[in-house]
C-alpha cells in the first residue's frame, strides 16, 4: 500500500478527535473538509458536538486560521450551500473546488495555504475520503486525520467511483501498523 493513502491520524468522527495533541508545534492551522466531515450530505444544520469542538479549538492560541476545502465538481446549489454553512460556521476561508481543480489535485491545497498564509508543515487537513482529502493533503506535506465512519450515504459522483471499498482495505493496513 502507497504511504500517500496512509493518514497521520484515523478517529472515527470530527468530535473525537484530540487537537490537544495535533494542534502542537508547528501545527497551528486547519483545512477541514465538509461533507461527511462537519455535516450530513445535504445537510443545512451542524450537530451540537461539531459545533462545541470548533468552539473549543478556536478559543486556543495555538489555532491560528481554519478553512474549508470542498468538492462541489459543478457550480450551483453546492457552492452557494457551501458559503452559508461557512457563514453558519463563521469561517471566512473557503475554498470550493470545481470538476477540473478538485481534490486530490493540489490547486485547492495550495489555494487553502495561501488565503491562510500556512505553510503544509503548519497545516492540518481533517476529511472523510482517503483518496480525495487524505491523498491530495499527503502529496504537499500536510498533517492529515481520515475520519472512518460515515455520516450519511455519499453523493453520487462518490457512489460512482467506488472508492469506498478501497478504503476497507486502508482500514485493514492502518489494523496491522497498530494504528487502529
Ligand atoms: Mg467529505
Amino acid at each position: 500500500m502507497n504511504d500517500i493513502c496512509i493518514p497521520d491520524l484515523a478517529v472515527p468522527r470530527f468530535e473525537n478527535i484530540d487537537f490537544s495533541k495535533v494542534l502542537t508545534g508547528p501545527r497551528r492551522y486547519l483545512c477541514l473538509d465538509l461533507d461527511n466531515t462537519l455535516i450530513t450530505q445535504y445537510g443545512m444544520d451542524f450537530a451540537p458536538q461539531v459545533l462545541e469542538k470548533l468552539e473549543e479549538i478556536r478559543s486556543w492560541d495555538q489555532l491560528k486560521d481554519i478553512c474549508l476545502v470542498s468538492n462541489v465538481i459543478f457550480p450551483g446549489r453546492r457552492v452557494s450551500r457551501l458559503r452559508v454553512l461557512a457563514d453558519k460556521l463563521k469561517i471566512k476561508n473557503v475554498v470550493p473546488c470545481y470538476f477540473f481543480g478538485r481534490k486530490p489535485k493540489p490547486a485547492p491545497y495550495r489555494k487553502a495555504l495561501s488565503l491562510m498564509g500556512s505553510q503544509p508543515e503548519e497545516t492540518v487537513f481533517v476529511g472523510d475520503q482517503i483518496f480525495t482529502d487524505i491523498v491530495g493533503a499527503n502529496r504537499l506535506g500536510f498533517y492529515t486525520i481520515w475520519l472512518m465512519d460515515r455520516m450519511s450515504p455519499d453523493h453520487w459522483t462518490t457512489k460512482m467511483t467506488g472508492r469506498r471499498k478501497k478504503e476497507d482495505k486502508i482500514r485493514e493496513v492502518l489494523k496491522q501498523r497498530g494504528l487502529l
